[in-house]
């Protein structure tokens, strides 16, 4: 028997006419990719969305159609958010970090027809434009004033437009379409460390609500109290969604622009007096060493989310010693934003200090809405007893059912099968313990490449680390450890082995230790074990 509700679609325009409409005044502040503070609010957003939105139907595109982004967390680059999807076209954000052949590919594979790019990305415009044919417009996201500087750099590239000079003549009334929630909204590709990049198509349904349990006080926590900053960037997995859960909530947003070092954002910040914050582990680091280095505090931040490789327990430690939560949460190109998250329970909370750091080392509870599971190599559902470990299986409401124009489902009985290994403990906290792809195997035994991570990362001369399999003659893989010194510090090969013999099992323990300057990071800010494998891969088989 149906029940007799409204059934209003959850559409990407209704969450900014929601804050336009409550929210204003609420200000977005936004870092000017040459440098200046931005300030506006979510009424001034609303506008300029809709003028972009008439912009677009005049250059010829329709609904369904696909428009590009290359650029950083900025106001412009919000507007698109609102404007493209809300007109029913398809936001399709390039991570600019990607190898220039594979921005190629994901831009033709898309089909964009027009793409707006921040001017630091002038130069990667005009080595991929000649490739990209059916991009009809490039638009750099910039005043007129800034367009000579543009204009040099991507000389060659036909049809440049300035987003100022587009959008101006346009009407700041704009009706928003009404469609199926089920329509495409947005696109992000996966970095694609094998094989071509895979395309990740989100529903307004799965945004919407994804951005809804974003704002639970279990997952980020926002309110019209809260300034909220996203370190995370807006072309990698929408920003975790932030850019349209602050509107919900009415936060105010503050968005860091190309300025992603410790100094400055430690700067905005204290000056933007923000409450909350998220990003990948590699941008807490540098903000901890900055803080540490200069013996500053924070005097209004009081959590973030960290997700996208593993927190360290380590700088865990050291942010609550600051009287900064961390909320260390999962996810994946394919679930959206978080499926899983550390927000301790009232009970946690009375634990010792290293007991509830060591819980936030793990990766958290499902949030309301993603089903998680693990199994065997045979597909049976593990126990979650903390310690049985496979496969770590995803179903929900944000969860991709398939890949852009592939044929083939990735689904197992209705699953999205991760590629991450983990556990799941009787209270329903999932822990990863490494990905498929990275999982070292020694004599027949398995090694957590994440834990020994961790261990080392717990030595106070020890800034990074990050720990290989390497083709070993007689136990098949041994485990290779790097290390990135703190500056200054001079911790050699055995002090960090003997470190390690105490805190994990002896055969755990790596043979060889590389010391280096930096680790290579890819374009989502995580270690790129790949590279690592491919130029210490024979170390041990020489
Ligand atoms: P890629 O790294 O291939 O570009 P994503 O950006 O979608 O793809 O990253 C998803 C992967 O990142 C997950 O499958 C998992 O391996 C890893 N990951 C994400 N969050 C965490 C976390 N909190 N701890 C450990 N690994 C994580």
């Amino acid at each position: 028997k149906p029940g007799l509700m409204m059934d209003r679609p959850l559409l990407i325009s209704g969450i900014l006419e929601h804050a336009a409409a409550q929210y204003g005044a609420v200000e977005v502040v936004s870092r000017e990719t040459h440098g200046p503070l931005h300030r506006s609010s979510y009424s001034e957003v609303a506008r300029r969305s809709k003028k972009l939105a008439h912009a677009l139907q005049a250059l010829g595109l329709e609904a369904g159609q696909a428009v590009g982004s290359i650029a950083w967390n900025n106001h412009r680059h919000l507007e698109a958010y609102f404007a493209v999807s809300g007109s029913g076209m398809v936001l399709h954000t390039c991570n600019p970090r990607l190898h220039p052949q594979q921005l190629i590919y994901i831009i033709n594979h898309a089909e964009d027809r027009v793409v707006l790019f921040d001017s630091t990305f002038a130069p990667l415009v005009k080595g991929i434009a000649a490739h990209c044919p059916q991009v009809q417009a490039w638009v750099c996201l910039c005043d007129a004033d800034q367009m000579p500087g543009v204009r040099a750099g991507t000389e060659g590239v036909a049809n440049v437009l300035c987003y100022e000079e587009l959008i101006a003549p346009h009407s700041e009334q704009f009706e928003w379409p009404e469609f199926d929630e089920r329509t495409a909204a947005a696109l992000c590709y996966t970095s694609g460390t094998t094989g071509n990049p895979k395309g990740a198509l989100y529903t307004h349904r799965a945004i919407v609500l994804n951005a809804f349990s974003g704002c639970q006080p279990n997952v980020l926590s926002l309110s019209s109290r809260d300034t909220v900053l996203p370190v995370v960037p807006m072309f990698h997995i929408n920003a975790w969604c932030i850019p349209y859960a602050a509107p919900i909530a009415g936060s105010r947003l503050v968005l860091p622009g190309p300025r992603l070092d410790g100094a400055s954002l430690y700067e905005l910040m204290e000056g933007e007096h923000v409450t909350v914050s998220a990003g990948v582990p590699t941008i807490w680091l540098a903000l901890i060493q900055h803080v540490q280095q200069h013996g500053l505090r924070f005097t209004t931040m009081k959590r973030t989310a960290v997700g996208g490789s593993a927190m360290p327990q380590a700088l865990i430690e050291q942010y609550d010693a600051l009287g900064v939560e961390v909320r260390h949460g999962w996810g994946m190109t394919e679930t959206t934003a978080v499926a899983t998250i550390s927000a301790l329970t009232g009970a946690e909370m009375g634990l010792p200090a290293q007991a509830r750091h060591a819980i936030v080392a793990r990766q958290g509870r499902s949030v309301f809405g993603v089903e998680i599971k693990v199994v065997d190599e045979a597909g049976r559902t593990l126990p979650r007893d903390g310690v049985s470990q496979g496969e770590l299986m995803v179903r929900g409401q944000w969860i991709i059912n398939g890949y852009h124009k592939a044929e083939a489902s990735p689904l197992v009985d209705g699953w999205f099968p991760t590629g991450d290994i983990a556990t799941i403990d009787p209270t329903g906290i999932m822990q990863i313990r490494d990905r498929t792809k990275d999982v070292i195997k020694t004599g027949g035994e398995w090694i957590s490449s994440i834990d020994l991570e961790n261990a080392a990362m717990a030595h106070p001369a020890v800034a990074m680390a990050a720990v290989i399999g390497v083709k070993h003659p007689k136990w098949d893989e041994r485990p290779l450890l790097f290390i990135v010194r703190k500056p200054g510090q001079t911790l050699e090969k055995d002090e960090i082995l003997g470190f390690l013999a105490g805190r994990v099992a002896k055969w755990w323990v790596p043979d060889e230790v590389v010391f280096v300057d930096a680790l290579p990071v890819g374009g989502t800010g995580k270690v790129q074990k790949a590279e690592l494998r491919k130029q210490y891969g024979g170390i041990f088989s020489a």
